[in-house]
Order: C-alpha cells, then structure tokens, then sequence
C-alpha cells in the first residue's frame, strides 16, 4: 500500500520518500496468496457494496499493470470457483449470489456435473455447487512490488529498506518523522505499516482498532499446470491456487489473534489436506515444500480504515486478506485525497475516525 500510494503522488509531480522498517515483501503483501477477488464476503450488510467497488476497481487495474509499468506482475485471469460442501454453504452462496449479480458482479452458478466437465480434475461428488466468476484473477505479490519499486526508482522516488519509524511528531510546519537512521521532515505522513499502524498513530490521538489474524499458507513442489480458477470454500476459509510456476499454494482456516511469524501447525497441514483432496483427488501425492504465516489486520466492521485523521496526516491499513487486490486503486485515491486536500467519493465509507 506504501508503495502504490508513493507512486501515485509521484506520478502526479509529488516527492515521495517510503520508510520500509525491515525488507520488502516483510509484512502481508509477500505472505499473501495473490489472489484477486471482486466478490468480497466481508461486511454483508454493513457497507460490503462499498468494498466490492474498491475490489472491483482493482482487480481491473491489476489487469493493465504489467504493461502501464513495465514490469511483469504475472497477473493471470483464471477465475475463482466457490463450492458449496453443504447445505448452509450453498444457502450463504445463494445469498451472497443475488447481492453479487445486482452490485453487477459475475457469479455464475454451475452443477457439479457442470463444474467437473470444466475442469475434470475437481470430483463432482464433493461438491453441492460452485460459484464461478470468470473476471477473477491472480498476481504474484512479490512482482507487484517489484513494480511498484522499480517505477518510483525511475521517477526519483526514495525507498529505504531497514529504517523503522520510531514515532511521528507534529511540528509548526508539518511532521518530523523519527526513524532507526535518522530524523525526516515531512509536509505530509501516511502511515501504511498494516497492523503495526495504530501504534503509530495512537500517540497522535488516532486509535485504529485492529485484530492481527494469524493465517498460515503452504506451498508445493511445481507440477504441470493444470489448474484453472482458484478454489474457495468460504465456510472454512479455504483458498487454493496454482502459481506460474506450477506450485499449488494454499491456505485454511485462521489461528489464534497475535503476532507470532514462527509457529506453524501440522494441523494445519491436516486440515488443508483433508479439506483439498476430495475435491482434488489428484493432489492427494503433492509434495509440500514449504509453510509459513502471516497476519491479516482485522477491523471491527471488516473494512479498511483510509483517510485523513488529521491535516496532512493519512493512515491506510485494516486490509484483512483482501488488500492486495485493493492495492492499485487504494495508491490512486489515496494519493489523488492528498493532492487535492479532499476525500475522494470512493474512498469515502472508509474513514479511518468512523471508530472513535
Ligand atoms: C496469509 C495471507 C493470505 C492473503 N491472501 C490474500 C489474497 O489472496 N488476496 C488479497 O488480495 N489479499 C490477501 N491477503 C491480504 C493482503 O496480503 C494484505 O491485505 C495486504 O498485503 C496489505 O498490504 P499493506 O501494504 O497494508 O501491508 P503489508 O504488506 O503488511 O505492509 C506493511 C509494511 O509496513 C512495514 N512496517 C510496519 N511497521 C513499520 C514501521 N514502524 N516503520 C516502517 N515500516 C513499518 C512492514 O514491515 C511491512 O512491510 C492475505 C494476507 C495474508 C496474511
């Protein structure tokens, strides 16, 4: 979010100067899945119209990425299948069917028969139903920033590696920034730190509240691709993709909240397997190469918090484990807010002072 925020204020003749406290990729962007959703099931009810714009309008700027920056972000448009398991899920699914195709949203219905005459590698006898949305799509994190990146390199942006922000302090004419190398006078500061961001602005008076949700990912040794749309389960949290190279990559269910990089579960092994293997009995051999976790930062009402909480000072973070599909137009209406001193209509439902 940093980066793409940096780029957009840069690309409208601004400087910008992005204080990363460990490597890129540290934080949730390099743990994520990559994978691009429109059809958000957060906050049904409760402003969820709102994110499903936001993820809409980025998952279409994901797709021209590559060629406006030069950089390939191995976006790919293979889809998403819900399935339903059971009863309950193909209720919620129905539901969520009706909201999704009046917000103008592709999500097409299809029989398990239909489903495995699709693709014949997903066993029709799993599954109750499946959702299907053919716009969705994947990217690989690690070359999204790398675009990011590369292209603030080019316009004279500044990016630096290892420089923890300590504490931001408001001055007569703007914000120091105290940082591990050193101090930083700033006209304005947007805080992009996910989690860690409310530590920032607490002292200013600013508390986002967040839970950081711990989830854990794996990922295989590569095999022939085979594989067209992601398969979710939404009861169970499950996601699962093929990566450009061949890998499967997966996730299930949550861990307890907390901030804790270093566990990882067999459990969880067990549950993704159990949860992955009748629907794609082929996978049933894979070889798991490597697990690890990451933290999604969680709102009360499962909406970011993006904005301005004061003059000239921002914040963007609460993304869950929606963000990176958000990533390209949160850069663009946060950096536009900026410039023009006034909150973009979009951007709007987002307020980061709706908690106090
Ligand atoms: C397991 C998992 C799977 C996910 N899957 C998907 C998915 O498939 N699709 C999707 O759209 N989203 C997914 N997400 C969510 C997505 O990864 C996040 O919403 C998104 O990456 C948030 O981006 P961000 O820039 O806000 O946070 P981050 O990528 O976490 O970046 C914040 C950065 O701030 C830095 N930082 C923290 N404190 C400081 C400080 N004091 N000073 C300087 N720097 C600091 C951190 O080092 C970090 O690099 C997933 C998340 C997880 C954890």
């Amino acid at each position: 979010m940093g980066l793409s925020i940096a780029y957009g204020l840069m690309k409208k003749g601004r400087e910008a100067h992005v204080l990363e406290g460990a490597y890129l990729n540290a934080g949730s962007t390099g743990r994520g899945l990559g994978v691009l959703k429109e059809r958000n099931p957060y906050a049904m009810g409760n402003g969820n119209e709102d994110l499903v714009k936001l993820a809409r309008e980025g998952l279409r700027l994901h797709g021209s990425l590559s060629s406006v920056m030069g950089i390939n972000t191995f976006h790919k448009k293979s889809g998403c299948l819900i399935v339903a398991k059971n009863e309950q899920d193909l209720r919620e699914l129905r539901e969520d069917h009706e909201h999704f195709v009046k917000l103008g949203l592709k999500d097409i219905e299809m029989t398990p028969e239909e489903v495995q005459a699709k693709w014949p590698y997903i066993d029709s006898e799993s599954i109750l139903a499946g959702f299907y949305s053919p716009d969705e799509a994947n990217a690989h994190p690690f070359g999204l920033v790398w675009a990011y990146l590369e292209n603030l390199k080019r316009m004279g942006g500044k990016v630096e590696k290892e420089n923890k922000v300590k504490e931001i302090k408001k001055t007569s004419d703007g914000f120091l920034v105290k940082a591990q190398s050193g101090d930083y006078e700033a006209e304005n500061v947007i805080v992009a730190s996910a989690i860690d961001s409310s530590g920032l602005t607490e002292p200013l008076g600013y508390k986002i509240p967040m839970t950081p949700m711990r989830k854990e990912v794996l990922i295989s040794e590569a095999v022939r691709p085979f594989f067209g749309p992601t398969i979710e389960r939404l009861s169970t949290h499950l996601q699962v993709t093929q990566t450009m190279r061949g890998e499967i990559m997966g996730t299930i269910d949550w861990m307890e909240p907390g901030h804790d990089l270093s566990e990882n579960t067999t459990q969880f092994l067990n549950n993704l397997a159990d949860a992955l293997v009748p629907v794609v009995p082929v996978l049933r051999n894979l070889n798991v190469i490597r697990q690890w976790t990451g933290i999604c930062d969680l709102t009360p009402d499962e909406k970011p918090a993006i904005g301005r909480l004061e003059e000239c000072l921002y914040v963007c973070c609460g993304f869950h484990d929606y963000g990176v599909t958000m990533v390209p137009i949160v850069g663009k209406l946060l950096s536009e807010t900026i410039i023009k001193k006034k909150t973009e209509r979009m951007l709007e439902p987002f307020d980061p002072k709706r908690f106090d």
